[in-house]
């Protein structure tokens, strides 16, 4: 399992509250609405400024039943493996996402599949979805923030060794459903120890 969870420096994802109104650049404040159940940032024009978790997506790349990771070169989680994955753009379609930073980051290029799974780190403000995908060319080339491309049997993933409890929830979900292997349902690794839940 993870040392520790990297997503535990939620900044990188959340930033900082922001402290200007996006459409009129007042100041916000925290105030809770009218028939509403939490605070939001409030400017004195009335503007909120809406802060909801990000999506990333990412592809476990197979080719011959085997999974191919690759070595983080920036923090958080240096040197931890990890599936290509990055932060949907606006415009873009989960699946073209997906895709896109599968190629960026490995250099293979891949057929979308089944869905793995859709994980959650409150804490950090993420949700992350998950896809099986098909290698259908390309090389498997460290790129774009990453120093090793890898391929692993069910068998022989490092475990020990990943970057994120995203990262290890969704390969035991593609580990359960290899041939021969029992398909269940487990729930998520770490959500409910997540520091901001409840
Ligand atoms: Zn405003």
């Amino acid at each position: 399992m993870p040392q520790q969870d990297a997503t535990d420096s939620y900044p990188m994802t959340l930033g900082e509250e922001p402290r200007f109104c996006p459409a009129c650049g007042r100041p916000v404040e925290e105030r809770v609405l009218e028939e509403d159940h939490r605070p939001r940032l409030v400017c004195p024009d009335g503007h909120v400024t809406w802060r909801n978790p990000r999506v990333v997506v990412g592809t476990f790349p197979v080719r011959d039943g085997r999974v191919y990771l690759a070595r983080r070169a920036i923090e958080p989680a240096l040197g931890r493996w990890g599936n290509p994955s990055g932060f949907l753009e606006v415009g873009e379609a989960v699946e073209e996402g997906a895709r896109r930073e599968t190629e960026e980051e490995t250099e293979l290029r891949v057929e979308i599949g089944e869905l793995v799974g859709v994980y959650s780190r409150p804490h950090a403000g993420i949700v992350t979805i998950v896809y099986e995908a098909t290698v259908v060319g390309g090389r498997p080339e460290p790129a774009a923030e990453t120093s090793e491309v890898r391929e692993f049997g069910p068998d022989e993933i490092p475990w020990d060794e990943l970057a994120f409890s995203t990262v290890e929830s969704a390969l035991r979900d593609w580990v359960a459903r290899q041939p021969g292997r029992e398909r269940r349902h487990e729930p998520e690794l770490y959500v409910e120890g997540d520091p901001d839940d409840g």
